[in-house]
């Protein structure tokens, strides 16, 4: 699959990073009870890529994590900048996640954060299926 580089920030712009993502990306929606707070929303948009696909280019000194017990019963940590509190990736320390993309491990980056334009997002693909269980729990008319 050809990958595309991307840039993205923070809020507040402190933070700048550079990520590789295949093109198109597969976008995952979370409802679960974590990734609504986290996000502060009704899901949680993200991609799961190699460790090694994403880059803090500034602000490395800026970020902290959040870590909390998750579904899996391996700590969850989240990664935001301190300054704005934009969440910028997660990981997890499950195993299975670690062996992931060959062994380089996993993270989830959060869709909302690129510096792109809304439309080129119109042709990425949704991974929804996998969420579909914990999506009817939310029906909004
Ligand atoms: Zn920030
Ligand atoms: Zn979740």
């Amino acid at each position: 699959m050809p990958n595309k580089t991307l840039s993205g920030s923070c809020l507040c712009g402190n933070v700048t990073y550079k990520v590789d993502l295949p093109d198109p990306p597969e976008v995952n929606f979370c409802y679960c009870g974590h990734c609504r707070k986290s996000s502060a929303s009704l899901f949680d948009a993200y991609v799961i890529i190699p460790k090694t696909a994403m880059t803090i280019e500034k602000g490395e000194k800026m970020l902290t994590t959040h870590s909390i017990k998750g579904d899996s019963g391996y700590p969850v940590k989240r990664i935001f900048c301190k300054e704005c509190g934009t969440r910028l990736y997660g990981t997890c320390d499950n195993p299975e996640f670690a062996k992931m993309f060959d062994g380089f491990g996993a993270l989830t980056m959060g869709v909302g954060t690129l510096d792109i334009p809304v439309k080129e997002m119109d042709g990425w693909k949704k991974a929804e299926e996998y969420y579909k269980d914990q999506k009817v729990l939310i029906k909004l008319n």
